[in-house]
């Protein structure tokens, strides 16, 4: 199969009569019914196509006849071939449709160093700007929340320290006020697995990057028990670490050293504690020499350069890559080309995309490492006697969207059109500025919580269905993909970029739009919806290990 390597993705939408109906590009045979409502049969559309029945919002008409095993192609990709006949106007869905193959990783040829793709589509060539009030951290890092993070070794003390949020967020925060918030990390790990299996360093790394995220500024807190596998001393930062995107120095890390067993260690099985009370006191005490360093904290002006961006979607529709996914892209375009930092991830979402993304990495070594990470995922598919099919849920198809190729090939605009940088293995922490891929399940909290570790200082996640998905780490701005969605969720959602699937505006202004938004809430100015409403996500690691 031949995979094109142009992407025509972010291109102002094809409006049908009546704006109706959404064709991707010029070579698409198929069209997205965008009324809210659907469309009836009878119903004329995009080149005089008649409605040959009922159509719901999100999903494909066909805009010429196709035999069966004719390509059905969207975005200028092929989605599907049709596995019978389909006559003009009619609904095309996974019933329809045969998947495709994934693109075979060999084949993909690494970008040659004159092919490389740039930013390059409307972008001001001279740099974007922008600023925000951000918490400078010691080592260069900017935090857009101010928050005290408690990371637990083993999931044997989350009840403690859930019982210590409650009582530090009641009678310490107070006393704090410069301080956003606790955050307590409990997680399912630490003990009762096969800690020297070769995947375990994943949940590991991820734990302590966690640790490390920009908005803890580097006050690190670990409750852990005593008996645990995973020794709470492997989360903390090792000599010549990257520690909120600076290196540590001998110093910094002898000074850290000498006083991690009092400030940044405690075991609940210390036999100095008799009883739960003394355990909670010890921990209070603890919590507040934390607390006094992170009140002295203040905003100060930070510059795009500043900003780590995470960039999700969960609950995708149709629309997803009509209207959020491009919105998100675009804005990413901005960041990266302001010196900042943006990473999509989700492999199960760019595997059936990688043919376009092989030739956008900065080197045959990027490359390289982006398809090892393909590579990786399809063997812990294989191994589960899954592939990458699994992801796509009823939601999706509901949505619109028939199968894995037509959901990445939307997913992946999300990433805009910068170079790739750099890939970020599971659990690890970005290193170079730009457009980065940080590989992660799509599962949503999985994905961010590889996130947060990878240092995400601002997250953004596009949903077309809906999800109320929120963090407490870092703020969680969620973008719909329709306004439907965003009227029914007035509350919920927080940037609505269904507007571009009706040409109201175009994805370079919404995209705009996003971008100022971003550096609003990173300054704290506003609150995202999730913040106002206190809805949290636990977080989820992804532990491909063994349990014992
Ligand atoms: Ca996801």
């Amino acid at each position: 199969m031949n995979f094109n390597t142009q992407s025509d993705n972010t291109q102002t939408p094809l409006l049908g009569a009546g704006g109706l109906v959404i064709k991707t590009t010029p070579n698409d045979n198929v069209a997205i019914v965008a009324n809210p409502t659907g469309l009836k049969r009878g119903a004329i559309v995009l080149d005089g196509v008649v409605l040959e029945e009922d159509i719901p919002m999100g999903h494909k008409v066909a805009l010429k006849s196709l035999d069966e095993g004719d390509e059905i192609i969207r975005y200028g990709q092929i989605i599907g071939y049709a596995n019978r006949f389909i006559e003009k106007g009619s609904w095309i869905n996974e019933t329809n449709i045969n998947m495709p193959q994934p693109p075979k990783l060999e084949d993909i040829a690494p970008p040659a160093p004159d092919e490389r793709a740039f930013v390059t589509k409307n972008i001001p060539p001279s740099g974007v700007r922008g600023h925000f009030m951000g918490y400078r951290n010691p080592d260069g890092s900017v935090g857009t929340k101010n928050i005290l993070g408690i990371t637990t070794s083993v999931q044997c003390v989350a009840g403690i320290t859930n019982f210590i949020e409650n009582k530090i967020r009641k009678e310490l925060l107070p006393l704090y006020p410069n301080v956003d918030d606790v955050v307590a990390f409990n997680h399912s790990y630490g003990c009762g697995i096969a800690i020297d299996a070769p995947a375990a360093i994943i949940p590991i790394r991820t734990i302590k990057h966690i640790a490390q995220n920009p908005n803890f500024g580097g006050e690190i807190m670990i409750i852990g028990l005593g008996c645990e596998k995973l020794r709470p001393e492997r989360l903390l930062p090792e000599n010549g670490e990257l520690v909120n995107g600076g290196l540590v120095s001998n110093t910094q890390l002898t000074n850290n050293q000498s006083t991690n067993n009092q400030s940044s260690i405690l075991y609940l099985q210390d036999e100095q504690f008799e009883g739960f009370y003394e355990m909670v006191d010890g921990i209070m005490e603890m919590a507040e020499k934390h607390l006094k360093k992170l009140n002295q904290r203040k905003r100060e002006v930070c510059s795009v350069a500043d900003l780590v961006v995470g960039m999700q979607c969960g609950g995708s529709d149709a629309f997803s890559g009509l209207t959020g996914n491009p919105v998100a892209g675009f804005a990413a375009d901005l960041i990266v080309k302001g010196g900042g930092t943006v990473f999509f991830s989700e492999v199960t979402e760019v595997r059936d995309a990688v043919h376009l993304l092989v030739p956008r990495c900065e080197s045959a070594e990027v490359a390289q490492k982006l398809k090892d990470e393909m590579a990786w995922y399809d063997n812990y598919l294989s191994q589960g006697q899954a592939d990458r099919s699994a992801n796509t849920t009823p939601g999706n198809k509901g949505g619109g969207l028939s199968n894995i190729v037509e959901k990445a090939l939307g997913s992946v605009v999300k990433s805009g059109t910068s170079t790739i940088v750099d890939v970020v293995s599971p659990g690890e922490k970005v290193r170079k500025k730009g457009l980065n891929f940080v590989a992660t399940p799509a599962s949503d909290f999985a994905c961010g919580t590889l996130q947060l570790a990878a240092g995400m200082n601002m997250h953004v996640f596009i949903t077309g269905r809906g999800t109320p998905y929120g963090l407490n780490m870092v703020p969680v701005i969620k973008v719909s993909s329709n306004s439907k969605l965003a009227n029914r969720w007035h509350d919920l959602i927080d940037f609505d970029a269904g507007p571009v699937a009706f040409g109201q505006k175009t994805i370079e202004e919404m995209g705009w739009e996003l971008f100022q938004l971003i550096l609003e809430i990173a300054s704290g100015n506003k609150k995202v919806a999730t913040d106002k409403l206190g809805l949290y996500n636990d977080l989820v690691l992804f532990n491909p290990g063994p349990l014992t």
